[in-house]
């Protein structure tokens, strides 16, 4: 089944806000297998509204969800535009005027009276609840198009679209039609040359798209055949892509990584110069990581390596503060300092001012020690200071979680 999406905003066109609305919906309704096949943006100007909703209920679509444009301010006339459209007419709901009213009331405030716009409604349309606002969302069966008109705020229109319009009009089972395999370390080409074979083998019930960004390649498997197992073809690409493969959809490299430090009983700590502290960072994102992180120490001058990380000055003389054997000693020394089992450790230039010939922007080593082996990894991220320090910071827990599988 295909749908359409039109979203309504000024604001939208003119970048001040993202519209995260239509991703989101492309993303939830793919497993009821409703494709979002045209998405439409217009400002908030009546006669727009109108033409680009006539052309594409023209076009019969199964669906069309409708966003923005419900508020009780001058610019919300979405209402109006359905109005005209449709020949239609707009009633005024005596009971949620005064529910309403009651809910500004419990809040001690006084309800504006612009807010009296939110309690009209298209008299032909099926109320959808808004049960984390006040812009109430409607349902119309227009020729053949179920058409859903919601308010622009995410919250209030995911919510509606997950608890009213999937279970009552939507009313199926969801099935998982697509898979993502997630990898670092690897280029998308050289990902590609491992599974080129697979990809032959599984073409005609499935597609396939690689879809590369700084911190890794992710992989998208696509069923398109009904009768066929999804969850083993995963598991067959999965392993032709090991050991860089490392989880599924919506797992991180820092939550894999720390299921593997609780399975090994490992403590961790960093010492990081040019990231900053993001790895200490992102192994705190995941809940529980207390488990196993124990801290982490930014030493960004050379005076910090040597007074909190015991990296000796002399090496630090001799081969510069980004070099492999500062590296090696900041992971040693956090190591040592915190009990860790595992120290990771990153020293590089982010840029853009600090590179040399021999030394350039872009340059990074990261030093990982456990209790079984040292080493030190050479990288050259030459794309700016902040995808530096995130593709850097990818890197050391990547190598990290290999160090660890690999023993
Ligand atoms: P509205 O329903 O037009 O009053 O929208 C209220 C607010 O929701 C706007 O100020 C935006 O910040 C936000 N919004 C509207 N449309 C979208 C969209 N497509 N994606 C994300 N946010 C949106
Ligand atoms: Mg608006």
């Amino acid at each position: 089944m295909n749908a359409a999406v039109l979203t309504i905003g000024d604001e939208l066109l003119q970048g001040f806000t993202v519209d995260t609305n239509s991703s989101w919906l492309g993303t939830i309704l793919l497993p009821y297998n409703i494709r979002i096949t045209k998405k439409i943006t217009v400002g908030d100007k009546l006669n727009d509204i109108i033409s680009e909703t006539q052309n594409i209920l023209d076009d019969k679509y199964d669906f069309l969800f409708v966003t923005g444009g419900l508020g009780p301010t001058h610019d919300d006339i979405t209402k109006e535009a359905f109005r005209q459209l449709l020949d239609d007419e707009i009633i005024f709901d005596e009971n949620y005027y005064l529910q309403l009213k009651q809910h500004f009331e419990k809040r001690s405030i006084k309800m504006p009276e612009s807010n009296r716009s939110q309690a009209m409604l298209l008299k032909t349309a099926d109320v959808i609840p808004n049960d984390n606002g006040t812009a109430l969302g409607m349902h119309l069966l227009i020729k053949g198009t179920h058409t859903f008109i919601m308010p622009g705020v995410p919250g209030e229109m995911r919510s509606m679209v997950n608890k009213y319009i999937i279970p009552n009009y939507i009313k199926k089972t969801p099935v998982e039609n697509f898979i993502t395999i997630k990898t670092a370390g690897i280029m998308e080409s050289h990902l590609a040359e491992k599974v080129n074979g697979l990809m032959e083998k599984y073409s005609h019930s499935f597609r396939f798209a690689f879809l590369p960004h700084y911190s890794g390649v992710s992989f998208r498997i696509n069923k398109l055949d009904e009768n066929e197992n999804l969850l083993n073809v995963k598991d067959e690409f999965f392993k032709a892509m090991l050991p860089y493969a490392y989880g599924i959809n919506d797992n991180t490299l820092e939550e894999i990584l720390g299921l593997k430090l609780i399975e090994y009983k490992f403590t961790i700590a960093t010492a990081e110069s040019c990231t900053g502290g993001l790895i200490g960072k992102r192994l705190t994102d995941s809940a529980g990581s207390s488990e196993y992180f124990l801290g982490s120490v930014t030493a960004y001058s050379n005076q910090l390596k040597t007074s909190l990380l015991n990296v000796p000055n002399d090496i630090i003389q001799k081969f510069g503060a980004v070099s492999e054997e500062v590296a090696l000693e900041m992971a040693k020394g956090v190591r040592a300092k915190t009990g860790a089992d595992i120290g990771i450790s990153t020293t590089g230039i982010s840029g853009p001012s600090g590179g040399t010939k021999t030394k350039p922007v872009g340059l990074v080593y990261i030093g990982v020690v456990t209790p079984e082996k040292s080493m030190v990894k050479k990288y050259n991220f030459n794309y700016g200071r902040n995808i530096h320090r995130e593709m850097t910071t990818t890197a050391a827990l990547n190598i990290t979680r290999l160090a660890i599988e690999q023993g």
